[in-house]
């Protein structure tokens, strides 16, 4: 198992960091890769990765960075985004992420129409980046409240334009919370990825949810686990850890009818082949 979203540099693991990263290798976890959501996280995630040769690192700005104030100067965004590019260059670094559109609002106001525009600059910039760079990027995507789908067809027509840019891209929703009439208009894109965390534990039988897991091939699944968050059953609603991710591979396995062996053995090859990992010289 990989565990391709965490972030262990969470001030929730501070107590027992070192334990919870010997948990996950000890519970069949081979890999994990820690991702960043701001530029103090990005450090903290490439830092992780230098001290332990089985983390890897995602370096990103998560779209709420973007909210800060309206009319945010592209300028200003290119500044911030050109901070992650020494960081990127660091060969522990396998992905630029998490980027991407959130169109959700915690306060209810919504998100202005400035906001958005200032996110998709952000979110731009760093496909960019990821080209430059040639790495993968994982995709943080989240629709507004009155709208199941707005922020997924923004990422998608910004992807789908970056592709005539965008050398050999790949990329991957994390969190992956799509419509099913969504994915099934992206499957046929075959560099487009899905992952998935222990959210997928609380959906009921006959959810949309559960269509969209059976609509994607296994092929292009990857496991994760977004620790601290979605702790999966039997725990949701405490602090998530990487070595919870196994409670995601089961789930998968039940509503695909597989065994769990199957589902390891073709997710990991999967995060094998689109993070391209480099082993420590
Ligand atoms: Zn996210
Ligand atoms: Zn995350």
């Amino acid at each position: 198992m990989i565990d391709t979203h965490s972030h262990l540099d969470d001030k929730q693991f501070d107590g027992d960091r070192e334990e919870a990263i010997l948990r996950a290798f000890a519970g069949g976890v081979e890999k994990i890769i820690n991702v960043g959501a701001d530029l103090d996280g990005s450090i903290r995630s490439v830092g992780l990765a230098g001290e332990n040769g089985n983390i890897f690192a995602a370096v990103g700005l998560h779209p709420h960075e973007f909210n800060v104030g309206n009319r945010q100067p592209a300028a200003e965004i290119q500044e911030q985004v050109g901070k992650l590019r020494d960081l990127a260059r660091n060969r522990k670094v396998v992905a630029i992420g998490e980027i991407g559109l959130d169109y959700f609002s915690h306060s209810g106001g919504g998100i202005t129409e400035a906001q958005k525009k200032n996110q998709q600059t952000g979110f731009i910039a760093q496909l960019e980046l990821a080209r430059e760079l040639d790495l993968p990027v994982i995709i943080h995507c989240r629709a507004s409240k009155d709208d199941h789908t707005d922020a997924y067809e923004d990422v998608y027509g910004i992807i789908n334009a970056a592709r005539y840019t965008l050398h050999n891209m790949r990329a991957a929703f994390h969190c992956y919370g799509g419509s099913l009439e969504f994915t099934k208009k992206i499957l046929s894109e075959g560099n487009i990825f899905f992952s998935f965390t222990g959210n997928i534990t609380y959906a009921k039988t006959g959810s949309e949810s559960i269509e969209v897991l059976k609509a994607i091939p296994l092929e292009r699944m990857m496991l994760e686990t977004d620790c601290p968050y979605l702790a999966p059953v039997p725990h949701r609603g405490e602090r998530n850890e990487p070595a919870y991710v196994a409670y995601v591979k089961e789930k998968i396995a039940e509503i695909k009818g597989i065994s769990v062996q199957e589902v390891d053995r073709i997710t990991t090859g999967n995060a094998e082949s689109f993070f391209k990992f480099k082993q420590d010289a």
